[in-house]
């Protein structure tokens, strides 16, 4: 698909799921947050639910997380424009409490028809849940920093990379230098990727 064909098939995705998603966090939540950035992108991000900024303005990681990831893509030299950013679960959790399991799997049709459009090179996971999602049973103290291959009947052969979660690294000095060395592994396995090997 071409990068136009394939922003128009997301943006229509987008717009179909957020009437027929069936996630009940849409009872409480101001409205879903889809996803933001190119459909053709490399690298496709994997948050875990909006919170109250997200929730008010529609789109993923505008808080202190958003901006903590937005210094870290300037590390690499990407902005968010060069890269598709999105959640497990596409509305707010009320409190901001984890999202269940129930309600990961009635956003997980959203999520894996983004990831078959997008079709990047990588799939970055931020945090416990995401990780959780497509490597389970994975310690994030262990998986944090390598590379995973995980084959899917919905959505084919991927690579993950997993990374902790910005909001939990914020506040605490060693994870967030962790994170920050993680994420500059990012352009080399990318380029591997790209390669073949
Ligand atoms: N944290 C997330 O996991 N996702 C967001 O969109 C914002 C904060």
């Amino acid at each position: 698909m071409k990068k136009i064909e394939k922003q128009s098939a997301l943006d229509a995705l987008n717009i179909l799921m957020a009437v027929s998603c069936t996630c009940t966090l849409k009872e409480t939540a101001t409205q879903a947050v889809p996803g933001d950035g190119s459909a053709d992108a490399d690298i496709l991000i994997i948050g875990e639910a909006p919170g109250k900024k997200e929730d008010e303005q529609g789109v993923p990681f505008v808080g202190a997380s958003g901006k903590f990831l937005a210094e870290m893509l300037a590390s690499i030299n990407l902005t968010r424009e060069d890269i598709y950013i999105t959640n497990i679960v596409k509305y707010r959790p009320p409190d901001n409490r984890d999202p269940s399991l129930e309600e990961i799997l009635d956003c997980e049709e959203w999520l894996h028809e983004q990831i078959q459009i997008i079709r990047p090179k990588i799939i970055v996971t931020l945090g416990r849940h995401a990780m959780e999602h497509f490597v389970p049973g994975g310690k994030i103290s262990e998986a944090h920093g390598k590379i995973f291959k995980k084959d899917f009947s919905t959505i084919g052969e991927q690579t993950f990379f997993v990374l902790y979660h910005p909001a939990a690294a914020l506040y605490n000095g060693s994870l967030r230098q962790t994170l920050i060395e993680d994420f500059k592994k990012i352009p080399a396995v990318v380029e591997k990727i790209k390669r073949g090997q």
